[in-house]
């Protein structure tokens, strides 16, 4: 596709929602603009249902690569550029031609649409007036009308005519936070940036907020979560990631004759700390990466348990995903390679023999209202919180396995 002079950028499926399309086409603009800032010769315009990126001369394979994950865009398709004149058009979809040499016997067609009503010749006339000439040149070329395996559009609009052949898929979705704010419960799995992506791709502003037990979980494994969140950040410029401080909480859980409800116990810690600050950023929801059955915490029984910690939304974008789906959407969006480092997690180290399936809500209830100075250890452990902005090339050093495994990552920012 190098040989493009500018990249179409068409909207997706929230083009649907009336009013609200104009603030929605602002934001897909304004993020198209902060995935371009590493190309300074980029210039971007917008129009009805779609953005121009005119390329002079910085690279289109990267381009596509970021812009193609921009959420709200639909479809991206690497254009020539011809002056709206028949000569004109006619030489350039010869040069598109050579540029992408098609193999002999490739059945074609010549879609033209005239959009500016100036132009002399008409949609269907033009189909003729260009695949003509380039038949006479290609001989390996056959017409196909119905379904050809190369379709040459030629869109003419007043100035410019583009012509192009690809369309490839975006990511879709809705702009990015258009939808609100959520907070993100994020561990160094593999679920939870899954969780953490598909939240952002349904136009949800996401924070992050990991749990720590240092000293009994590394530095390592909290640089893990900075990483981790970093890899998020490509696809929102900008991502906030509370760290607290949990050794506290959690060593209270510990000795009183409940090991099977620790894991329980935890999950309603971590739960009710998500919300303060969730009320305190102005987030409506929570999002995990819990999938149904994939663990003891994740039962039915113990998901509504644990649920009931928290009064906001619970959102479990995998809740009904098998664990090989999870995994290839997590290669697919770059994190998966982080997740797999053997990092203990702060839930794993205190993971007891046999935590329960079916915690019993009464009792929980219980063993909290009797725990010396809860809510004092909560408030202070959200007093201790960290929080540190994350952006795709930030201050943070990632650590050497990041940029070996995500080159990436470099190409994109
Ligand atoms: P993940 O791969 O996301 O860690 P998991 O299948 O390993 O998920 P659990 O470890 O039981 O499942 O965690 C369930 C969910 O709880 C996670 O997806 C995440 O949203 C949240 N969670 C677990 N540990 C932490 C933590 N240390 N900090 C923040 N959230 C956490
Ligand atoms: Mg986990």
């Amino acid at each position: 596709m190098d040989y493009a002079d500018m990249l179409l950028l068409r909207f997706g499926e929230f083009t649907l929602k009336g009013k609200n399309r104009a603030r929605f086409e602002k934001t897909v603009l304004r993020h198209v603009k902060e995935m371009t800032k590493p190309y300074p010769k980029v210039v971007l315009t917008k129009e009805f249902g779609r953005i121009y990126v005119e390329l002079n001369g910085e690279p289109a394979v990267d381009l596509v690569e970021a812009l193609k994950n921009v959420f709200g865009i639909a479809s991206v398709s690497p254009v020539k550029v011809a002056k709206s004149d028949l000569e004109d058009i006619v030489a350039v979809s010869r040069q598109f031609l050579e540029i992408i040499a098609p193999a002999p016997g490739t059945t074609f067609k010549v879609n033209a649409r005239r959009v500016w009503k100036g132009f002399p010749y008409g949609s269907m006339e033009m189909n003729k007036l260009v695949s003509t000439p380039l038949l006479q040149g290609y001989s390996g070329l056959t017409v196909d009308v119905k379904s050809p395996q190369l379709e040459l559009r030629v869109e003419i609009r007043q100035g410019h005519t583009y012509i192009f052949c690809e369309n490839i898929t975006g990511v879709g979705g809705f702009p990015l936070g258009t939808n609100g704010k959520a907070m993100l419960l994020l561990s160094g799995g593999i679920d939870s940036p899954v969780a953490g992506w598909s939240s952002m791709r349904r136009g949800l502003e996401v924070e992050c907020v990991h749990f720590y037990s240092y000293p009994y979980t590394s530095e390592l494994a909290r640089q893990k979560v900075v990483d981790l969140t970093r890899v998020l950040s490509r696809y929102a410029g900008v991502i906030k990631l509370h760290l607290v401080p949990f050794t506290e909480v959690q060593t209270s859980f510990t000795g009183i004759g409940q090991d099977n409800l620790i894991i329980t116990l935890m999950r309603r810690a971590m739960l009710r700390i998500t919300t303060q600050l969730a009320e305190r950023e102005g987030a409506l929801a929570i999002v995990t990466g819990e999938s149904l059955g994939q663990v003891a915490s994740q039962t039915l029984p113990s998901m509504n348990v644990i649920g009931r910690a928290t009064d906001l939304p619970l959102l479990r974008p995998l809740v009904m995903m098998d664990k090989s789906d999870i995994v290839e959407l997590s290669k697919n969006i770059g994190t998966y390679e982080l997740s797999i480092l053997p990092y203990e997690d702060c839930c794993t180290l205190f993971v007891p023999k046999s935590p329960t399936t079916n915690p019993n809500l009464r009792i929980v209830d219980k063993i909290e209202a009797t725990l010396p100075s809860y809510s004092a250890l909560l408030d202070a452990a959200i007093e201790a919180t960290e929080t540190v902005l994350i952006t795709p090339y930030g201050d943070e050093k990632p650590r050497e396995v990041v940029s070996a495994q995500a080159g990436l990552q470099e190409e994109w920012f």
